[in-house]
């Protein structure tokens, strides 16, 4: 039986209390970046320090489907359903192609290496927005040590091609989304994990094309928003130390799905984008929810 905290009486109606918080798999050393394959009934997400990208077939279970990985991190699917990917240990965003081929969709701004692509979501008109915090360059555990040579931004590289750092406020930029209807941007600033740095989630206004405000949205605790994703209703659903949480639009806390590691990212996927896949440390969890994710193709 899964185990809530209920802060709103409305969430009880995107959770159901029989349905399960289940560990899939397990013995990882520090997941993220899930993404869903209903085409190909899967799921992949990164080991990092492991240097893999795993795939989990339900009713089956894992296997291997890259490896190295470059050290990725975060992945989604663009809109021709390619897997686009960030990769610490070259420094990059990716897009695997039909054939399996990769592309570079950036590695460099204004002729400096990025630091340590994070996290990515992909817009309906085609542009790429990543996060570039320092985590994957500040050790040799989930990339290759290496000086920082640019801030810690989010960009957005244009269908052309053209990258532009569109948010340069941020300490440590890490999870993103859009909402279902693309008006907002939602970014995770995680600081430096370490310190008594901003451990919130801004939301900017996508009204003009970019994004503008970006007031404090939701403040996470305890630990921080590493990954996020909205569900059909725009709530936002944030990883956190305790579990998973979920934000109303307004940005209070609905509830928490309480996990037994610390949460690093999840995705909505299943049959009917109703499951909640969840990278925790060092395990695969899920969990059926009432409601639907924004997940698109
Ligand atoms: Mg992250």
């Amino acid at each position: 039986m899964s185990s809530f905290e209920v802060y709103d009486p409305d969430f009880s109606r995107y959770v159901m209390g029989n349905a399960p918080v289940k560990q899939l798999a397990t013995g990882f050393d520090w997941v993220e970046g899930p993404v869903w394959f209903g085409d190909a009934g899967c799921l992949l997400f990164s080991d990092i320090p492991n240097n893999k990208i795993l795939r989990f077939v339900p009713g089956q279970g894992i296997s291997t489907y890259r490896a190295p990985s470059n050290y990725s991190n975060g992945h989604t699917r663009d809109r021709q359903g390619r897997l686009v990917s960030c990769e610490h240990g070259l420094r990059r965003v990716t897009r695997t192609e039909y054939d399996g081929a990769i592309t570079i969709i950036a590695d460099s701004y204004q002729g400096k290496p990025l630091n340590s692509p994070n996290d990515v979501v992909v817009h309906s008109d085609g542009s790429i927005w990543f996060t570039d915090p320092h985590y994957g360059i500040m050790t040799n555990y989930e990339g290759f040590a290496a000086e920082q040579e640019l801030p810690c931004n989010v960009y957005r590289v244009d269908p052309n091609g053209g990258i532009a750092a569109v948010l340069t406020d941020f300490n440590c930029p890490n999870g993103l989304a859009f909402s279902p209807d693309e008006t907002l941007l939602y970014v995770a600033d995680t600081g430096r994990m370490f310190h008594p740095d901003p451990q919130h989630i801004r939301v900017f206004s996508m009204a003009s094309g970019r994004p503008t405000g970006g007031e404090v949205f939701h403040t996470i605790t305890p630990g921080c928003a590493d990954g996020i994703r909205c569900d059909s209703d725009g709530n936002l659903w944030s990883s956190a130390r305790d579990g998973v949480h979920c934000i109303a639009p307004d940005g209070h806390l609905m509830g928490k799905i309480l996990v037994p590691e610390t949460v690093s990212n999840l995705c909505f996927g299943g049959r009917a984008k109703h499951q909640l896949f969840i990278t925790a440390t060092t395990s695969l969890y899920a969990i059926t929810l009432n409601r639907a994710g924004v997940q698109k193709p």
